[in-house]
């Protein structure tokens, strides 16, 4: 019996069926029909081309449920819609990993259609199975180099992300403004220091030109110069020098860098300009000009009165006048006292900055230590009154002579800063621990913004520096006193109406 004979030996069939039955075994895809009236739907025909494609004979195909063809890998979503539709009895088009008798795993796309009697019920499954394991491999070596790209392009964006944060972090902790441009000049980013040094918000800058962010401060013709070679030429600069009135920073000395960024050979056109606040440096260098020339002309002032005091002194002693030549020598030796303490100040300033101040602390009067300064600076007044209230009434360790020199100081400067009036009154109380000691005069005052800057070394308030002489250390040297004890300094004053300078100084400060 030929296979034909055995799979239809049940129906009738006419000369066309043989035909169609010649049909199916001529087609190059495998074609098999499963019988749904018997147990476990068996298939009951199988043409060459499924023999080929399996790799089973007729013998080993007939008579068994499709699913052997899955072997052992039954996972498969295909094969849950397939059963799906066997039950429900309709048609399906399911792509499955079925196995050769060798074992070779081949994809095999099923086409499976129902065939059913005048009742409706499923007599049969018809499967047209084509292997399309060519296909599939095709596909999955596309899928998996899509998946490599993907990978890939993961893994880039994380580095430029990491090298991007790295960036940002080292940007943000500088304590240098910093502003990233791209090749028109739009700001792109900006640091931390960058807004604070410019009191700028990002809305003020992100995304504008350069020269339109802030309130167009950055728009000088010599810069867009320079800026706009810097990418195509490669061309970076350093140390152009701007000077220029920033809206609620006041006048700015700057210094910009820039060059092109390059990192790991990404972001070539972007600009990145450094903007350097000098203000506060050349501020220094002014103030040390001008100590220099401030410092020269106090010194050559009181010499110059000396040697004229010696000078009549000579002459009057050619004149057998000796009282008025005595009288004279005397004038001159205040002017050497005085002599003396500015040359004391400078070595004050210079021992300070060498770190070499030395207390030489003993226990004292802390009382009589202020009656005594006041005392002296008085009989060198004659235009204020020395008023003091209050006392501490205890002894108190420190360095005694240094103290002085701080109540001396702030004594002389209350009653110079202070022409038209005629009292300074010193106030000594106790608080907690602390000794407090306040100087008032009621003088020309100092400005909120200049209250910080008088215990700096060399400064001086700019519109009063020309009315009075001095050279701007005294404040400087008694803050450093003040501190070397653990006691703090500090000034409340207002323009036009005088100022308290108070220190306090701990009791506890023993050495
Ligand atoms: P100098 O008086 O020699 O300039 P100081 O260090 O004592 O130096 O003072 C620094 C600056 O502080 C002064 O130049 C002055 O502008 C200001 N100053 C100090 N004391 C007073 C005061 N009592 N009233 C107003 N301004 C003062």
């Amino acid at each position: 019996m030929n296979r034909q004979d055995f799979t239809l030996s049940h129906e009738s069939f006419s000369r066309d069926y043989d035909l169609l039955l010649l049909a199916l075994q001529a087609s190059k895809s495998g074609i098999i029909i499963t019988d749904n009236r018997q147990l476990d739907n068996p298939i009951t025909f199988a043409n060459q081309a499924f023999e080929e494609m399996s790799g089973y004979k007729h013998n080993e195909i007939i008579g068994r449920n499709c699913r052997f063809l899955q072997g052992t890998d039954r996972e498969q979503e295909g094969r849950y819609v397939l059963g799906d539709a066997v039950r429900k009895g309709e048609g399906c088009i399911v792509e499955l990993r079925n196995y050769k008798k060798n074992g070779t795993r081949f994809w095999n796309e099923l086409y499976m259609a129902p065939v059913k009697d005048k009742d409706g019920s499923v007599t049969h499954f018809i499967g047209v199975q084509n292997d399309i394991t060519r296909r599939k491999n095709a596909e999955s070596t596309l899928l998996a180099e899509r998946e490599l790209l993907e990978r890939n392009v993961r893994e880039r964006t994380r580095h430029l992300k990491e090298s991007e944060d790295y960036l940002r972090t080292i940007i943000e902790t500088l304590r240098e403004a910093l502003l990233v441009l791209d090749k028109d000049m739009t700001v792109l980013s900006a640091n931390a220091f960058f807004y604070a040094t410019f009191a700028l918000t990002p809305e003020q800058v992100i995304g504008k030109s350069l020269y339109e962010a802030g309130n167009g401060e950055w728009n000088l013709p010599e810069l867009k110069n320079i800026l706009e070679v810097v990418l195509p030429a490669n061309n970076p600069f350093e140390g152009f020098e701007m000077t220029n009135d920033f809206k609620e920073r006041g006048r700015k000395d700057l210094i910009l860098n820039a060059r092109r960024i390059e990192v790991d050979g990404n972001y070539k056109d972007r600009i990145l300009l450094a903007l350097q606040d000098v203000t506060e440096n050349k501020a220094n260098e002014t103030r040390k000009d001008d100590f220099l020339s401030i410092a020269s002309h106090e010194l050559r002032t009181p010499l110059t009165t000396v040697q004229g005091y010696m000078q009549l002194a000579e002459l009057l002693l050619q004149e057998d006048d000796k009282q008025t030549a005595i009288e004279t020598l005397n004038k001159g030796y205040e002017y050497v006292s005085k002599l003396n303490n500015l040359i004391s100040d400078l070595l004050d300033v210079s021992r300070i900055q060498a770190k070499h101040m030395q207390l030489n602390k003993t226990e004292f009067e802390f009382d009589d230590m202020i009656r005594s300064c006041v005392e002296t600076v008085q009989v060198g007044i004659k235009t204020h009154q020395i008023q003091v209230d209050g006392k501490v009434g205890t002894l108190f360790t420190g360095d005694k002579e240094r103290l002085e020199q701080v109540m001396v100081n702030l004594l002389q400067n209350a009653a110079k800063y202070s022409p038209g009036s005629d009292l300074v009154k010193v106030i000594v109380t106790t608080i907690s621990g602390f000794i407090k000691v306040s100087v008032t005069d009621t003088g020309v005052g100092i400005g909120k913004e200049d209250q910080k800057k008088v215990f700096e070394r060399f400064y001086r308030v700019q519109e009063t520096q020309k009315d009075f002489a001095g050279i701007g250390i005294g404040l400087y040297v008694c803050d450093t006193i003040i501190r070397e004890h653990q006691g703090t300094l500090w000034v409340d004053s207002e323009i036009g109406k005088g100022s308290t300078f108070s220190f306090t100084l701990p009791f506890t400060s023993k050495q």
